[in-house]
């Protein structure tokens, strides 16, 4: 693996080019952040954590037929993927109301949607992410009407596979976040997908296995990641990413 020039880098990760240029390098970094990146930490191995997870998530999705810019895990920490236009837009799967949806409007803490709600916020650490509607993303110049309709229809996808993937181990799927890119006039999922842009909760204590410890200020962040890790990994994973045992 050759890491190119640095492109970017976000709160939690660096990108940076490769001798492809269609193709970067997502370094997973140690830096957790919440509160818009007014609260900062570092936590040793999380980067390591998210990459794997991230890998396994859209391993998943793709086997599924969802098209994302993932290409491959290189080694714990980096993920090789597309290099994307980004749309600055996060779109967001509920299932359960937790979060800001609590905070904001009377639903109760823990209620079982029947049908997921979808949100889409505008991802703006200087706006603090404002809900947007179609008529405000599509007039701000974001994106268009048929991309809203197909980032909804992937999301409403990505949310059936993950949530039966991760019934199957144990784990409830209240929310998470995702975000999304133009590849050569196609619209591909982007980002992570980890403890730290989904909700994970223990199926039978609901207990939280996600960044709402570090939001909460409670600690035990990355044994949480530990086990969330070790509960979506087989012993092929394992293998062919050379994964230490005693890290899962
Ligand atoms: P909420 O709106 O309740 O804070 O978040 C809903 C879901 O989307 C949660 O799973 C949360 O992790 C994810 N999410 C929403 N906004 C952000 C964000 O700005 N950064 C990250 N990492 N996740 C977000």
């Amino acid at each position: 693996m050759k890491l190119g020039k640095l492109l970017y880098t976000g709160k939690a990760k660096d990108i940076y080019k490769t001798d492809n240029p269609d193709e970067v390098i997502i370094r997973f970094r140690d830096d957790i952040t919440a509160g818009d990146g007014e609260k900062h930490d570092k936590i040793p191995m999380k980067g390591y954590y998210n990459s794997i997870i991230s890998a396994k998530f859209f391993e998943v999705l793709e086997a599924a037929g969802i098209k994302t810019h993932y290409i491959t895990l290189v080694k714990p920490g980096y993920i090789l993927a597309r290099k994307l236009e980004m749309i600055p837009i996060e779109v967001i799967a509920r299932n359960i109301a937790t979060g800001s949806l609590t905070r904001r409007y009377p639903f109760k803490e823990g209620q079982e949607f029947k049908e997921p709600i979808i949100q889409m916020d505008y991802k703006s650490d200087e706006y603090g992410d404002p809900m947007l509607n179609d008529d405000i993303a599509v007039a701000l110049g974001f994106t268009t009407m048929d991309e809203l309709d197909k980032m909804r229809k992937i999301t409403l996808k990505v949310n059936n596979i993950l949530k039966g993937f991760l019934k199957e181990r144990g784990l409830l799927l209240p929310d998470f976040k995702l975000e999304f890119g133009r590849y050569n006039s196609k619209i591909l999922v982007g980002d992570e997908i980890s403890p730290d842009t989904c909700r994970l909760w223990e199926m039978k204590t609901r207990k939280t296995l996600d960044k709402d410890l570090f939001r909460r200020g409670e600690g035990g962040v990355i044994d949480a990641y530990r086990i969330v890790a070790s509960l979506i990994l087989d012993d092929r994973d394992k293998k062919r990413w050379k994964l230490e045992d005693d890290l899962l």
